[in-house]
Parts: structure tokens; sequence; C-alpha cells
């Protein structure tokens, strides 16, 4: 305001009394008018009219004796500041922080509705107290009463150093805790010194719950949390996420460089590449599952994922923040069930979709690039289901891990034994007893080949299980590129083919896939559908060839040999169906037909005039093996009424030689009394020096020697031999395939006891046996 204006007004001209407090004005005038000096802030109204806030001076002037002489005003504009002032005020009254103002000695001297509101007491009580902790209890995080000392507003008073973000519980008289974040900031006069404590308080009890009740999800959700200040590149997180890491706080940098360090290297172009995605649009989740190497050094998987949490006024990204879970658990179970879609899982071997699936890289590859050479050799065991009916399955699955280590152990890199050369070799099991081994990118044929033959000598070794020891071959099939089908499919079935020709060949061997075996392969299929209703149809019928007395040509017995009348295809070799029996498991119920058609056929005889002296029935290796057989022919002798010692029961060389079970089998039978013969003596394995071992009383001469004793010396020296050996040992001995007279009497020169063969007769359907019978010059009469 001009001074000049000022002058020459009344003294009390420059206050608008309307515009005042009338308690002011009422005090300004009564000291005025006893002569005081004055000072005061009043309203005043200028010239326009507009009004201005003054702050005036009036000091009384004295003449010399001490009398009024009048006054001195001065008077200055503090609109300004009185504005401000007011204004500061508006926000203070109106700020939803409670502000509470102290003088030094700690008692409150001015605060905010918001201060009042929060600590639920009045204005007057407030500015009475000597400070606020006397009012009400003040707690910490861990609720632990602080000391007044210690309070925030205390150590600022005392130290002269505003605080920030302090937490502080207020305890309300009902025992409720409301918490507050505290700022404190020190106050100095003009002088600068300290002159008391502005405390603000923000009310974060919500906030508080609201967080607690996060912290709570998060961990009981098992998360991680963690922090990236983008342009720092520091990272933070609580303490499960170090926990998931297994790393000891401190003990890795937390920088996100540090960081990314730990994530498996195959995740981390992916992870960085998703976190860049996310920065650039935010729409793009961030979320991955990475493997991320633990402190100890193992590789786990988490389910990381985050966002951008706080961005720069000009939108760019300045914080993200997120989740980490331990999904290690769902991942290993993840990987074990696709392992076990393509694992064994009694063998751990691969199974047969992972084998197809190799194979047919093999057969892509095969197209792909001339020379490359693969081979698939089909293993199957040939005594697996002998042991799995007899021993038990428990000791067929042993058996099957033998195997399945035995293979793994030949087939493994390294292994002299079975490894040939520098090509990749891998087993499966298939299903059963059927493992395939596949040979890949091998020279040639010649290499499946020499594996093969390695394989046989390394599975026939004896296995012992569960205190069992058990021997058998194995028969294996190969096919290798050159006649390779076009799909793995079928290339397995050729191999399959091969294998069961092996079988076929006599087991304990492999052999080459060549595609003619199909057609046949085929044909067993439609006759083993025939075989199946055979019996039904009345196909089957028994032979009978008789045996001679070589020394009178007196009839000594005769054998049972079964005959199959296929409708389209005439009549079929045993040798051709009994396998095919065997394998698919019907030569119980024809080796019983032919058991007790022959005992049938022995009593009918009886009733005749010449009562044969016994009867032969072949058993077949399966039957051997199967329980109860023992019992069964004793029933059928029951049946026909027939004394056990005029049954013979004939089994081949290599099969009595084989195991302790068949041995125990062949023993039951002797106790019941029933005679058995070694059929084809010879041609098997064994030699004469096992001929004491085996429970048999009678030895049959094969017909290979038979027919070939006059021209080889070999044969003749061991035919002498044999028939030697059984003298010693008190067997009989039968010569098989007699059809020469010569032949007759070199066998009985060398000694042997009975012939058969073609030189007496062929085998003869039961009702032309009789004739040849009646025939015969000279029989032994009826006993
Ligand atoms: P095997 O037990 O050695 O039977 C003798 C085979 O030699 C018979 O052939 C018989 O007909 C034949 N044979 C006999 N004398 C002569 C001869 O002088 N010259 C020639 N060339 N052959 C002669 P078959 O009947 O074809 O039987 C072949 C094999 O089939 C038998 O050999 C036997 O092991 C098996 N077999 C036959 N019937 C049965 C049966 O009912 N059960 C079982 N498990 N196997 C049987
Ligand atoms: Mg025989
Ligand atoms: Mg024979």
């Amino acid at each position: 305001m001009a001074q000049q204006q000022a002058v020459g007004v009344h003294l009390l001209s420059l206050v608008a009394p309307q515009d005042n407090d009338q308690q002011v004005m009422a005090n300004l005038s009564a000291q005025l008018d006893q002569g005081r000096s004055v000072k005061v802030e009043v309203m005043a109204r200028r010239h326009d009219g507009q009004g201005v806030w003054l702050d005036v001076d009036y000091q009384p002037v004295r003449a010399a004796d001490g009398s009024m002489d009048g006054y001195v005003i001065l008077a200055a504009d503090i609109t300004e500041q009185v504005n401000q002032g007011l204004k500061l005020r508006a926000l203070f009254n109106a700020l939803p922080t409670g502000v509470v103002v102290q003088a030094q000695s700690g008692a409150i001297v001015d605060c905010n509705p918001a201060a009042l509101e929060m600590s639920g007491l009045t204005r007057d009580i407030l500015l009475q107290a000597q400070s606020l902790a006397t009012l009400r209890p003040n707690v910490r995080d861990d609720l632990s009463e602080y000391a007044a000392a210690e309070l925030p507003t205390s150590r600022t008073l005392r130290d002269g150093v505003g605080l920030r973000g302090e937490s502080v519980g207020i305890v309300f008289p009902d025992g409720d805790v409301r918490w507050r974040m505290v700022n404190t900031e020190p106050l100095t006069d003009a002088q600068g010194r300290p002159a008391g404590v502005v405390t603000c308080s923000v009310d974060v009890t919500d906030q508080r719950a609201h967080q607690q009740l996060l912290a709570m999800a998060v961990d009981g959700a098992g998360l991680g949390t963690w922090q990236w200040d983008i342009a720092t590149g520091r990272i933070s997180g609580n303490e499960r996420m170090q926990k998931v890491f297994g790393l000891a706080p401190g003990s890795v940098p937390m920088t996100v460089d540090a960081w990314n360090q730990l994530i498996h290297p195959d995740d981390l172009e992916p992870w960085l590449r998703s976190v860049t995605a996310h920065l650039s649009d935010p729409l793009l989740p961030h979320r991955m599952e990475l493997r991320v190497r633990r402190a100890d050094g193992h590789w786990i998987w988490l389910l990381f994922s985050g966002a951008v949490v706080t961005r720069s006024a000009g939108g760019a990204p300045q914080r993200m923040a997120g989740v980490c879970l331990d999904v290690n658990a769902q991942k290993e179970l993840e990987s074990q069930l696709r392992q076990s879609a393509s694992t064994d899982v009694l063998t751990q071997l691969p199974n047969r979709a992972a084998m197809l699936d190799q194979i047919s890289r093999c057969i892509a590859r095969g197209t792909a690039q001339p020379g490359y050479h693969f081979a698939v050799l089909f293993l199957d065991f040939d005594r697996f289901k002998h042991v799995n009916d007899s021993l038990g399955h428990s000791v067929g699955d042993e058996l099957l891990q033998q195997i399945a280590t035995r293979l793994q152990d030949g087939l493994r890199p390294g292994d002299a034994f079975v490894r040939t050369s520098d090509f990749s070799q891998m087993a499966a099991r298939i299903g059963g007893d059927e493992f395939v081994v596949l040979l890949d990118d091998i020279r040639g044929d010649l290499d499946a080949e020499i594996v093969a033959g390695r394989l046989l000598d390394l599975l026939s070794q004896t296995y012992v299980a569960q205190g069992n020891s058990i021997n058998s071959s194995v028969s294996i099939g190969i096919v290798t590129t050159g006649q390779a089908a076009a799909d793995a499919e079928g290339v397995l079935r050729d191999a399959d083919i091969a294998m069961y020709e092996a079988k076929r060949a006599g087991r304990g061997r492999h052999v080459m896939f060549d595609p003619g075996m199909r057609k046949r392969a085929r044909d067993d299929v439609l006759l083993e559908n025939d075989l199946r209703q055979a019996l039904d149809k009345g196909e089957m019928f028994v032979v009978y060839q008789p045996v001679v007395d070589l020394a009178d040509g007196a009839w000594a017995g005769m054998e049972a040999l079964e005959r199959w009348r296929h409708p389209q295809r005439g009549l079929v070799s045993p040798v051709e169906f009994i396998p095919l029996a065997e394998s698919s498991g019907m030569i119980g119920q024809i080796g019983q037909f032919v058991l007790q058609a022959a005992c049938a056929e022995f009593a009918s005889l009886q009733s005749g005039q010449y009562v044969p002296p016994s009867v032969a029935v072949n058993l077949s290796r399966a039957q051997l093996r199967q329980p109860g057989l023992a019992a069964e022919v004793l029933d059928t002798l029951r049946a026909s009424a027939m004394a056990p010692s005029q049954l013979i029961l004939e089994v081949t060389e290599s099969l009595a030689a084989q195991d302790m079970l068949v041995q125990a089998t062949l023993q039951e039978l002797r106790e019941l009394g029933v005679m058995l013969a070694l059929d084809d003596f010879g041609t098997g394995y064994s030699s004469l020096s096992c001929l004491h071992e085996l429970p048999v009383n009678t030895v049959k001469i094969d017909r290979s020697f038979v027919s070939r004793a006059q021209t080889s010396d070999y044969h003749r020296v061991m035919i002498e031999a044999t028939i030697r050996m059984a003298q010693t040992l008190g067997l009989a001995t039968v010569a098989e395939g007699i059809e020469t007279a010569q032949q007759a009497a070199l066998m009985q020169a060398l000694g042997c006891g009975k012939g058969q063969g073609y030189l007496y007769s062929k085998p003869l359907p039961a009702d032309q046996l009789q004739a040849w019978i009646n025939a015969l010059p000279s029989v032994r009469p009826a006993a």
C-alpha cells in the first residue's frame, strides 16, 4: 500500500471495523485510548474498496514531560503473507495426514483435524498432553511397546534429524491397534536453534492388513517374489525366492546379470525374449517355465511370471515385479509320464512304441542316405512261457529283468562282448518275452550276424532266478536294410517272421529274413486257424508203426504217430503241425488225444489173439513242460486198464538233457513205472557221456545214422558206441528207419535189440495194423 495513501487519515480509519474481529477492534481501541503502543494485524480497505491486510504498529509519541503527544503509525501491507498463512492453515486442516506440532519441550502446540480423528482425542486433551505417547501406548511391528524416548518424534527432538517411513502401532483402549506410517521433521527458530518437531502420520492399517493377507497368500502358495529395478539392474526377492534357489542370502549378487547366469543355457534366450517382448508390449504376458541351477548344482524347474509395475511419466518401464514357483515335482511327474509312455515298466528298457519310433528314423535315413545300413534283431526266449507257467510269474519277471540287464550290458558302448564296431545299438522289450535290438549305422549284414551270434551265447548262459537255475536258448530273426519294409511295423513283423523260422529250424539260432518267409508265415496263420478246429472236426487220427525184435522179427511193440488229414491240403506232416500246435498252445489237447487214442488202441488189441508188448507215444517239448503231465498219463493208463510199463514215452535227446525241471518231470513219470525212450539219438547236442544221467530205459538211434551206417565209418562207430554204452547201462536199443534188410542185418550185428522202419511196415491206421499182425510169420503168443 502506498504510504502516502495512509497520511492524514484517522488513527483508526485505516481499519474497517466491519472487516475485523469485534474483539480485536475493541482491544485496539482501548489500548490506543490509554496511549499504549499497539501492534496489530488488521484488515483495511483501499480507496478502490479492495481489502488489504496491514501490520499496523501504533507507537505513542510523548512530550518531554511524558504527556501523550500523538501516535506514529507504521503500517505494512502483509496481505501476501496473511493469505499465504491462511492457505497453509486451510491445507493443514484439510490434510488427510495427521500433523502434530510439538515444542522442543515435547509439549503439543498444534495439530490438525486429521490428527484428532486418527487419535480419537479432542483438541483440548491433545494440546494439554506432554507427549503423544502419554495418551496411547505405541508399539513396534512385533507388537513390543515403544519406550517413549525411542518414538520417532522423541528421536527427532533429541537428534534434530527428520525420519521417514517409521512404522508405529497405536493401541486403542479397546485393544485395537491402528498402524501409522510416520515422518518427522525438526523445527528451528530464526537463529537455527532446535525449536520443536512436526510429526506427520498416515493410517496404513488397511494397507498393512492387505499386505499381510497377500504375504500369507504368497507364503502359503510357496511363491517366491521378486522385483527388478530396470535402470539399475538391481533385483530383490523374498526369503522364499532365495530358498527356491537353495541360495544363502548374499551368496549371489542381487543383480539381474548375476541371476540370469543361474538360468539353464537352453532357457536363457527364450526367457530374455519373453522379458523383452513384455517390456515393449505389456499386453504380452511374461510367464515361463525354466530350469535354474540350484546352489547344489542341480537343475530345477521354476515357473516365473511377472509384469511391469512402475513406469516413468513417459511410459518407459522402470520396475518389474513377479512371483516364482517351484514346479520341479510337477515337471518330474510329467517327464515320468512321458517316459513311462516309452519305457517298459518291468525292465526299464524302451518299449515297443519307442522302438518303432527309432526304426522309423532308421528307415527314413536309409531312404535319404545310400550306403547307410541298419538291422533289427527280433529275440524270443525259447523257454519263457514254460518258466512262467511252471515257476510262477515272479520268477518269470525276474528272468525278463535279467535278460534285459544282459542285453543292456552286452550292448553298452565299449563292451567288447557284443560290440564289434562303432555303431549304436538299442535294446527294447516289446512285449512278453520278446526283445528287439536295433543296430544303427552298421557296415552291412555281417555285423548283424556277428552281434546275433554273440547275443545267442550271451543270453543262453544259465540264469538263476529265486533259486531256480534256468537254461534256455534264444531264437533271433533279423531284418536288415536290404529287406526292410517301408514302415517300422512291417520291419518288426518281418523280423518276427524270421524269428519264427529260427524256432522252426530248431531254436537257439538266428535266421535272416527273406520275403519268401512272409508267405509261409501267412500259411502258418491259416494252418493254425484250421488246426484249432481239426480235433473237433475229426481230422486227426493216429497211425501205428510196428517195432520188431531184430533177432527174430517178432512183434516188439508199436509207435503211435499222429496224422492230420486237412480237407484241402491233404495229409499234413506232424513235422509241420506239431511246432504249430506248440506255439499256439494247442499241444496239450493234441498230445492228450494221441495218448488216449494210443492207449485205447492198445487196450483193444489186448482182446485180440496177440497182445502187443507196448505202445510208444511221442512227447513234444511243450508237453513235457506242462504241469500235471504225470497225473494225466496216470488217468489215461487207468482208463484203458494198462500197466504203466506197457507205455513208452518218447522224448528227444536235447529235450531230456535240458534242465532240472524237465528231468524232474521225467523222474515223476519214471516213478509211475512208465518207460522212457530217448528218441532221435545222435541228432542232439549231448554226448554219449550224458546218457547215464538221463532217466530213460530205451535209446532210439536216429534214422540219419542208420541210413549212413553202411557208408560212413563215423556213423557206424557212433552207433556201435551208443549200443555198447546202452548195454552197459542196461538200456534197450531201437534202430529207427530201417528200410533194407542189409541195414537190419548190420544193426543186429552191431548189437542193436529192436528195429523200426519201412522194411517192416510203414505207420499203419489202426484197422490195417491188425492185418499186419495177422500176417507176421512169427509172433509171440498172447501172455
Ligand atoms: P519220430 O518220433 O522219430 O518218428 C519217426 C518218424 O520216422 C515218423 O515220421 C515215421 O513215419 C518215420 N519213419 C519210420 N520209419 C521210416 C523209414 O523207414 N523211412 C523213413 N523215411 N521214415 C520212416 P512222422 O510220422 O512223419 O513223424 C515225424 C516226427 O513227428 C516224429 O519223429 C515225432 O517226433 C513227431 N510226431 C509224430 N507224431 C507225434 C505225436 O503224436 N506227438 C508228438 N509230440 N510228436 C509226434
Ligand atoms: Mg518217435
Ligand atoms: Mg525218432
